[in-house]
């Protein structure tokens, strides 16, 4: 399968150029670039959330392409790595920087102090895991330890002019996060919310519903900067989500497909995979 250019949003964003065929980078406006994996199954995004002299990197991707020197090429000033949650391609390149913030959750601290799991992580890389015009169609995964700094919800990212605001949006997994800038109404979901099926792996739908039902009542006018496939998506599809959840955790509709310990649902607004039960 070839996955370059096959996501529409990307063609109203102009590319902006950096060293390595790896990563696609966009200037998706309000000062914010997205260094896109297009060439990865997960299509994961990070973003150069930028102010006059400090930067804020969301996440840092794969670890298949070297986000350290993307960054660099594509900023000289001061700038701070956050992370969204620990999943293996959210934290790829962490090793690389001088220091990461991490949420204060045993998940996320696991995730930065000791291996991921061969089991987990492996079938991530096979080769039919890249896509077949990709630069790049292999990666070993190797465990580094990295310099970290926790922070807990309330924790406010001040990087002069524009201010990110941490929520603990618990559901696609247990640490994650979300930041918040409230004077530019936008809302950076990590996994939490991106236009593609929803995952809930472990048994936390519960607290994914409560999750969709604080974000529909709060962030209903917000944009919505999402870590997969593409960028924006508005706020206002929440509300739907939240019924969604709703009807699934209420029974009222059934699951469209079954495979092994998962089910998957259908709404008007998006899919969800999520533990059986
Ligand atoms: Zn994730």
């Amino acid at each position: 399968m070839d996955w370059e250019n096959v996501r529409e949003q990307y063609q109203q964003f102009k590319e902006v150029k950096q060293s390595q065929p790896w990563f696609k980078v966009y200037d998706i406006g309000h000062d914010i670039l997205a260094i896109y994996e297009p060439y990865h199954f997960q299509e994961v995004i990070s973003y150069l959330i930028k102010d006059e002299e400090k930067a804020l990197l969301w996440d840092t991707g794969l670890g298949v392409g070297d986000m350290k020197k993307c960054v660099e090429e594509l900023w000289d000033k001061e700038y701070i790595v956050v992370n969204s949650h620990h999943h293996f391609d959210h934290i790829g390149d962490n090793w690389q920087f001088d220091k990461v913030y991490v949420f204060d959750h045993p998940d996320m601290i696991k995730a930065v102090s000791e291996p991921l799991a061969d089991s987990y992580v492996l079938p991530q890389f096979t080769d039919d895991q890249f896509a077949d015009n990709a630069p790049i169609r292999t990666h070993t995964y190797e465990f580094r330890p990295i310099r970290y700094e926790l922070f807990t919800e309330g924790k406010v990212f001040d990087l002069g002019r524009r201010r990110f605001r941490v929520i603990h949006t618990p559901g696609h997994a247990k640490d994650a996060i979300m930041l918040v800038n409230e004077e530019e109404k936008l809302l950076f979901t990590g996994d939490t919310y991106y236009p593609a099926p929803l995952y809930c792996f472990e048994d936390t739908f519960d607290e994914y519903v409560a999750t969709m039902k604080y974000l529909s009542e709060e962030f209903g006018d917000y944009q919505l900067i999402t870590s997969h496939n593409e960028p924006y998506r508005p706020g206002s599809i929440f509300p739907s989500i939240y019924q969604g959840f709703l009807k699934i955790q209420n029974k009222e509709i059934c699951p469209v497909k079954e495979f092994g310990e998962r089910e998957m649902y259908e709404f008007e607004t998006f899919s969800l995979i999520k533990k059986k039960g």
